[in-house]
């Protein structure tokens, strides 16, 4: 039985070092796929500490490449640690290691992007929304390349209760370019503060942990990386479909060095533009002359209420994207041979 093993049992027998079996596996880092390695045992352990405990738990690890991360993860106690592995060259020393610790390493040769984390875990691990979180977590220290765009899709998913999110409240602990780390923990007024901190924070406790230099990665990327640990909130802070709070928050950041009255615009047809982010403004009771960086969460929440309200009251209001119409008017116009002048305004229908 997994819960009575005791914490020494977990230890992993002895197995060449990650420097070994990089060079055991001929496996150069490859440039174009942004791979840099962490080799000291240490510094791994130090990462998988931010995850909390993880006596017996399951964890899904996204691009464990050598295993070094993987090894402090089975080091930590985990039971049950998926890996999931684009790159084939991997495998082999994962099977190694999968070997040295049997039942407690699966592996998947596969894209996190379109893996379905839903199916990956036993229903046992699953609780309920409202509970503790389960002892479900995901690990990972991705290429920049795929960590932003992919926690933009877990955000979406921690918001419907899908993928990793259908077995509760998962937490994730990932590494990101130091700048993005900053400004997913950014706070209100901060010079960071930007799109990605308002969508991370309305719907969980964000932390940033620590930085890992540059150095520390082989071979050396041109910045540094945050360590960021995610906890889903039991109720978001904004209670609106995701779609609506991105599109909303979009906008406002646009001119971010702007009053945020000037992005809350560009969400109404021009004909109506200036009424509408009036009485929008209104019925949040938000300073039109707060700058982007200034609005807090609650402000997002009573602006997201109000578009919403509005959207209710005026047929089509909700899809209308000022720029996909901009988008439409040039081209009718150049199918009609006539270009639009710049700053001519487009001609819309009012609601
Ligand atoms: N975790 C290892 C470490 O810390 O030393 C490797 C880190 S390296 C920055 C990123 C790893 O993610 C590589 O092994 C790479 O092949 C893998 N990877 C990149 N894109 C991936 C994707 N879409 N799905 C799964 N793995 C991916």
């Amino acid at each position: 039985m997994v819960g009575s093993r005791t914490l020494a049992s977990f230890r992993l027998p002895p197995l060449p070092t990650i420097g070994e079996i990089l060079k055991l596996y001929n496996l150069r880092a490859e440039k174009q796929l942004s791979q840099n390695f962490l080799l000291d045992l240490r510094l791994t352990d130090k990462i998988i500490r931010q995850a909390g405990n993880l006596r017996n738990a399951t964890v899904c690890e996204v691009g464990p490449g050598p295993g070094g991360l993987t090894r402090s993860i089975l080091n930590a106690g985990a039971a049950d640690v998926l890996v999931v592995e684009k790159d084939s060259r991997f495998i082999p020393g994962l099977q190694l290691l999968s070997e040295a610790v049997p039942g407690r390493v699966r592996i998947v040769h596969g894209d996190i992007l379109t893996y379905r984390m839903d199916r990956g875990f036993p229903g046992l691990v699953r609780k309920q929304w409202e509970d503790e979180p389960p002892d479900l977590h995901i690990i990972g220290n991705l290429p920049f390349s795929v960590s932003t765009p992919l926690i933009i899709k877990w955000l979406e998913q921690m918001d419907s209760r899908t993928g990793p999110f259908a077995f509760g409240r998962t937490r994730l602990t990932l590494t990101f370019q130091k700048e993005v780390a900053e400004r997913l923990t950014a706070s209100t007024g901060s010079r960071q503060r930007s799109r990605l901190s308002v969508m991370a924070q309305y719907l969980s406790t964000v932390k940033n942990c620590f930085t890992i230099p540059g150095r520390a990665f082989v071979p050396k990327p041109d910045v540094d990386v945050g360590v960021v640990h995610f906890t889903p909130l039991p109720q978001p802070q904004i209670r609106q479909p995701f779609k609506l709070v991105e599109k909303l928050v979009r906008n406002v950041f646009q001119f971010r060095r702007k009053y945020c009255h000037r992005g809350l615009e560009m969400l109404f047809p021009v004909a109506q533009r200036l009424e509408l982010t009036e009485e929008l403004l209104r019925r949040a009771d938000v300073d039109p002359t707060l700058r982007p960086v200034e609005l807090s969460i609650g402000h997002f929440r009573a602006l997201a209420d109000a578009y919403a309200s509005l959207c209710g009251e005026c047929d089509g209001m909700a899809g209308y994207e000022f720029r996909e119409e901009l988008r439409q008017t040039r081209q009718s116009r150049r199918q009609r041979g006539r270009e639009p002048r710049a700053g001519e305004p487009v001609q819309e229908e009012k609601c």
